[in-house]
């Protein structure tokens, strides 16, 4: 299971493709990406099977963005399928999410969500996760994107990985992380997130490595910006020197 997402000036979908492909070591039973282009809505695509597969399905989506984000699925809530495969989109299309790991009370908030009026495409924990973000901020307009994650894992028990993007704020990256690993890679005016490094060593030698209990919220225009998921504090980034 594996997460990569990038921000920057080449093509996205290039860039995640070839770093899924470095994270299948890890082992995993479906691939999914999604990309954000200016004024479009997300072109996403994701299939149970490997990276050839999703390959084989999104070829077109060669060169159409320079941020997206990619996910391979190790599956823990409902089976290995397409429908159950990561990205998962919100029920207003706006936001994306690609998790690693369990929400372990995906139960009692999916029920929340229900009488909301929401609907379920997934047997996934993920979905849970994606539509409480939508939750808040449809409760709250004034609400800022990265604030409503936060509030949204507030809520939640369990492990994660994670990686957001909004259409309506194309460029930023939202990512986190609790029991499951994630690097941030700094380039030249690009950015790179990845479960461990090897997606972009080529790219970057400089990484910070997220710690547990923080989220990081990744644009062009303001860098890497680092909090505490539970009371916002604002953390230095640590940058690493990579040694491969
Ligand atoms: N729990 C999530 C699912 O079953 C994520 C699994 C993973 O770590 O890939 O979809």
């Amino acid at each position: 299971c594996g997460i990569v997402g990038y921000t920057g000036f080449q093509d996205a979908y290039k860039i995640v493709i070839n770093g899924l492909r470095r994270l299948e070591y890890r082992g995993y039973d479906s691939a999914g990406i999604v990309l954000d282009s200016n004024n479009e809505p997300f072109y996403s695509a994701k299939t149970k099977g490997k990276v050839d597969d999703l390959v084989a399905i999104s070829k077109d989506l060669e060169g159409k963005a320079h941020v997206g984000m990619g996910h391979t699925r190790w599956a823990t809530h409902g089976a290995p399928s397409d429908r159950n495969s990561h990205p998962h989109l919100s029920n207003n299309g706006k936001i994306a999410l690609v998790h690693n790991g369990i929400i372990e009370n995906y139960d009692t908030i999916k029920t929340m969500l229900v009488e909301k009026g929401f609907v379920f495409h997934s047997e996934t924990d993920t979905e849970v996760l994606v539509n409480l973000i939508q939750y808040f901020m449809d409760t709250d307009t004034a609400l800022d994107f990265q604030t409503a994650v936060r509030y949204a894992l507030n809520e939640v028990y369990g492990a994660y990985a994670i990686t957001v993007m909004h259409d309506d704020f194309p460029g930023l990256l939202v990512v986190a992380r609790l029991g499951s690993p994630l690097a941030i890679g700094l380039g030249e005016n690009e950015y790179f997130i990845a479960s461990d490094a090897s997606p972009f060593v080529e790219f970057t030698k400089e990484a910070v490595y997220l710690e547990e209990g923080h989220m990081a919220t990744i644009s062009l225009e303001n860098g890497v910006e680092i909090r505490n998921i539970t009371n916002n504090e604002k953390i230095t980034p640590q940058i690493q020197e990579l040694k491969l």
